[in-house]
């Protein structure tokens, strides 16, 4: 069924009018590649009943993603939480980590789930990433490492925060979760800080439905993330070390394969989509739609629209009018880590030093995207949109 088209408030569904779209369009619906392709992966794997523990599927994944990011090492795990959590461990952190609040919720769980305090950093409004001085600002004696977040796959400061690393003697690594096939200066997000997690969520512009990855030039962590992803096993009988069950399966490296070979037309239709966004949503009072610094390499997976501080109302009423038409819009990091239990209990003033993660947590939604996005809903999207904006200016 085409979309309805919207031209009056009287079209919009919050006044009883039937719906834009008669089924919902989520954030995050996942790509799937070559289905054939695939399908005879998974008929190899059943055939050989090779299914899981470091089988060859896993490993030709594991080279392809390390060529594709030209980083020396991919330890491919089963989701990019338990990867941030292995990482975690094998760089030895302890005591106090900092972090972005203005993530997703992973990045504070997997700390405080390993007993290490997640200590939350103000981020910098114009690239919602953390900001360095903020970061300074948190270190304390208990301080051990700092976690950067390329959110929306634009990549940290990672320069400033390796040089705040260094001048404190503290581990600097990456939640690369947003970033696979993302630049930091022209170089492939993944062989920055000791060490860069990637998710693999079906959720992600790249998916092995579940599935994450350590990737790092660190021959020495390489080995460790390994033994800890596999209960520490050296051969069949010797355990040398503490560990895990973070083992990727063969089917989902089997996914990963295929989305691989079709990752240059998920790029392509998600530029295509985001610049849509743009050109719909451009000259809109208080409206904007982030930019991808066109120098650098991003996946265009997330169409993150801000909405200025004149304006700070429309925001929620924009997610529920298109929630009204079936477009489910979201407050993606909405309301930060630091306002999540357990953070809001065990720190109750955080906030008073995140007044930038505050601000932009009220004022951000993202929209659908994706290779299933169908092609005329951007139009009728953006005209929701164009309606409210222009009644609250
Ligand atoms: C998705 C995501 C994770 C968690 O990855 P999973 O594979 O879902 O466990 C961690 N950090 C960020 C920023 C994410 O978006």
């Amino acid at each position: 069924m085409p979309a309805k088209t919207i031209r009056t408030k009287a079209d919009l569904a919050i006044n009883g009018s039937p719906p834009a779209f008669a089924e919902p369009l989520h954030v995050g619906r996942p790509n799937i590649g070559d289905r054939e392709a695939f399908l005879g992966y998974v008929n190899r794997i059943l055939d050989s009943r090779w299914l899981t523990n470091n089988g060859p599927v896993v490993q030709a994944f594991e080279r392809r993603i390390a060529d594709y990011l030209g980083v020396k090492h991919c330890v491919a795990m089963c989701n990019g939480t338990i990867a941030l959590e292995i990482a975690i461990r094998a760089l030895g952190l302890t005591g106090e980590v900092i972090v972005p609040s203005w993530t997703f919720v992973a990045t504070a769980h997997s700390l405080y789930w390993q007993g290490i305090t997640p200590v939350f950093a103000d981020i910098d409004p114009s690239t919602h990433n953390l900001d360095p001085d903020a970061v300074r600002r948190m270190i304390t004696p208990r301080t051990t490492g700092i976690i950067g977040v390329h959110l929306w796959g634009r990549a940290a400061p990672v320069d400033a925060l390796q040089a705040i690393a260094d001048e404190h003697g503290l581990k600097l690594m990456f939640d690369a979760a947003h970033a696979f096939g993302s630049s930091y200066r022209g170089q492939s997000i993944g062989r920055f800080g000791a060490c860069e997690v990637l998710s693999f969520h079906a959720t992600k512009a790249f998916n092995t439905m579940e599935g994450g990855a350590v990737v790092t030039n660190d021959d020495e962590l390489a080995d460790t993330l390994r033994l800890m992803r596999n209960f520490g096993f050296q051969g069949y009988d010797n355990v040398v070390h503490p560990g895990t069950n973070g083992k990727m399966i063969e089917v989902c490296a089997a996914m990963g394969l295929a989305n691989l070979d079709g990752f240059d037309a998920i790029l392509a239709s998600n530029r295509r989509n985001h610049a849509a966004y743009r050109q719909a949503l451009a000259g809109l009072p208080g409206i904007s739609v982030l930019d991808y610094d066109p120098a650098e390499r991003n996946s265009h997976h997330y169409v993150v629209v801000e909405v200025s501080e004149a304006h700070s109302t429309l925001r929620d009423d924009l997610v529920a009018a298109l929630h009204a038409e079936n477009v489910l819009a979201r407050k993606y990091f909405w309301p930060g880590c630091h306002e999540m239990r357990p953070y809001r209990d065990l720190f109750p003033h955080a906030g008073l030093m995140l007044p930038h993660t505050r601000q932009v947590a009220a004022r951000v939604m993202i929209l659908p995207s994706g290779t299933t996005l169908p092609e005329d809903s951007i139009a009728t999207i953006c005209s929701v949109i164009r309606l409210l904006a222009q009644g609250s200016a």
